[in-house]
C-alpha cells in the first residue's frame, strides 16, 4: 500500500515488475527512518520509505522516550557527546516537525531523578555528580528529606537523589506520528506492508521489494534490529543483533511523579494523561517480541519499590521491542564502502529516540550537500568490519 500527501490517496501495488525512481529509498519506517524522511523531504529529496509493518511499528512503539544522556552514557564518551549534542536540537526539531504535522508531541523537559537505595548507588550517583559539575551540568544531589520533597511518591528505601536538570522525555507514538504527517507534508511517499529483500548496487541502487523494484541514487538502511537479514550486493550482513525490551504501560496513575524517576532496576515516566510507562527489561532472546511473565513481575516488583503508590495502578499494556544494537553499542551511521549507494542509520540501541533528531540532521546534510559531520567519523560502520 502506498501513501502518497498529493493525493491523499492510499492504492493498492499489484505488479510486482514496477520500477520507480526517487533520490532517496529509506528502509524502515522506525523513528529513525521517520525521522530521515522528514529531514530529507524538508531539504527537498523525493524520499521512499518502505516498511513492511505500520510506521514506529517495530522497537519504536515499545519505547519509553526517555532523553537522559548523562544516565545513560559515561562520562565525556562518545555516547554521551551524541547524545547531549541530539538533546541540544530536541526544541527545535520538535517545532518544526509539530508545525508541519500540525499535531502535538507530548514533550517535557523536566528532568530526571535517579535515586539510589543501597551504599553502592549512593557511590554511583555521587560519582555521577561528581563527574557531572566538572561537565558543567545543571544538576543537584539530594539527602533522603530532599528528595521525598521533590518526589512525595518515593518509596521507603532511598537514600540519596540526583536531578539532572536538561534531561526529559517524549511520547514517541506521537513522535512517530508528527513525524509521518510532516513528511508527508513535504512529499514524502510511505510504502507500507512492503518488505525489502535485496539492495542491489550500480549507478542507482535497486532495492528489491514485494511490491516492485524502487531505484534511487541513495539507500538507506533504518531497518532496526533486522538490518543484518537483508540481503546486500557485495557487503557482509550489518552486525546489529536485536536485544529484547518490555515495557509496563500503566493508566489512571494519581497522584503521578513529578518527573522521570530512575531507579537501579526501572525507570518511571508519567504523562499528565495519567499515564506512567515503567521500562525495561533487557533481554539477549533473538528475535523473540513476545512479553512474558517473567519480565512483568521483574518490572511491577521494581516499580511497586520505588514508587509504592503506583501498587493502584491499572496495567494498561504490555509494549515489547527489539533494541538494534551494535557490538561497541554506538549507532552504526554513515556510507557503505562496498556499496556506495548505501547508507547505514542503525544500531541506536537504548537511545534511538534520544538520537533521532541528530542522525536525521547529520544523514540529511550528508546525502544532499555532502557535508561529513564529525559524528560520521565515530558512527562509520567501516569501524565494524568491511562494510
Ligand atoms: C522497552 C524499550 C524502551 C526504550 N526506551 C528508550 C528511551 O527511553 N529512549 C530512547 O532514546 N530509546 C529507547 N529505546 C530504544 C529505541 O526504541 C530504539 O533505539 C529505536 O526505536 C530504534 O529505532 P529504529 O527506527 O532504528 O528501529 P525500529 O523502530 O525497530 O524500526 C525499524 C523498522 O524497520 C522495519 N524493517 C526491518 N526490516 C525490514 C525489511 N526487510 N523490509 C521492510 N521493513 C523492514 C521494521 O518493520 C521496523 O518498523 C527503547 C527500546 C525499548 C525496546
Amino acid at each position: 500500500m502506498e501513501c502518497d500527501a498529493r493525493s491523499g490517496a492510499v492504492s493498492s501495488w499489484q505488479n510486482t515488475d514496477i520500477v520507480k525512481h526517487t533520490d532517496v529509498v529509506i528502509i524502515g519506517a522506525g523513528v529513525i527512518g521517520c525521522a530521515l524522511a522528514y529531514e530529507m523531504a524538508q531539504r527537498g529529496l523525493r524520499v521512499r520509505v518502505c516498511d513492511r509493518r505500520a510506521p514506529g511499528a517495530g522497537a519504536s512503539q515499545a519505547s519509553a522516550g526517555v532523553l537522559a544522556p548523562y544516565i545513560e552514557a559515561e562520562s565525556r564518551s562518545t555516547l554521551e557527546q551524541l547524545g547531549v549534542r541530539s538533546l541540544e536540537l530536541f526544541d527545535e526539531f520538535l517545532s518544526r516537525v509539530v508545525a508541519d504535522a500540525q499535531q502535538d508531541v507530548p514533550y517535557v523537559r523536566d528532568g530526571t531523578l535517579e535515586v539510589a537505595t543501597d551504599d553502592s548507588g549512593l557511590a554511583g550517583l555521587e560519582r555521577s555528580w561528581r563527574a557531572l559539575q566538572e561537565e558543567g551540568v545543571e544538576c543537584e544531589l539530594l539527602t533522603t528529606a530532599q528528595v521525598r520533597e521533590v518526589e512525595p511518591m518515593i518509596g521507603p528505601l532511598v537514600q540519596a537523589g540526583l536531578v539532572v536538570r536538561p534531561h526529559g522525555a517524549v511520547s514517541v507514538r506521537e513522535l512517530v506520528t508528527a513525524l509521518v504527517r510532516a513528511a508527508l507534508v513535504r512529499r514524502a511517499v510511505f510504502v507500507d506492508a512492503c518488505t525489502v529483500r535485496r539492495v542491489r548496487g550500480g549507478r542507482d541502487a535497486e532495492v528489491e521489494t514485494d511490491q516492485g523494484v524502487f531505484r534511487a541514487p541513495t539507500v538507506i538502511l533504518a531497518a532496526g534490529a533486522w538490518g543484518g537479514e537483508l540481503q546486500l550486493e557485495r557487503v557482509p550482513a550489518v552486525p546489529v543483533r536485536p536485544v529484547r525490551g518490555q515495557l509496563l504501560a500503566l493508566a489512571h496513575v494519581s497522584p503521578l511523579p513529578q518527573r522521570v524517576v530512575w531507579g537501579r532496576d526501572c525507570y518511571c515516566v508519567p504523562w499528565s494523561d495519567g499515564r506512567v510507562l515503567v521500562g525495561a527489561t533487557v533481554e539477549d532472546v533473538g528475535f523473540d517480541e513476545h512479553a512474558t511473565l517473567g519480565g512483568v513481575r521483574h518490572l511491577a516488583a521494581a516499580a511497586s519499590r520505588l514508587l509504592p503508590g503506583l501498587e493502584q495502578a491499572v496495567l494498561e499494556n504490555v509494549r515489547v521491542g527489539l533494541r538494534p544494537c551494535s557490538p561497541d553499542r554506538l549507532p552504526i551511521v554513515g556510507r557503505s564502502r562496498r556499496l556506495p549507494t548505501l547508507v547505514y542509520a542503525t544500531g541506536h540501541y537504548r537511545n534511538g529516540v534520544l538520537l533521532a533528531p541528530l542522525t536525521a540532521q547529520v544523514v540529511a546534510d550528508f546525502v544532499s550537500s555532502g557535508r561529513e559531520d564529525p559524528m560520521l567519523e565515530v558512527t562509520c560502520p567501516a569501524r565494524l568490519g568491511d562494510l
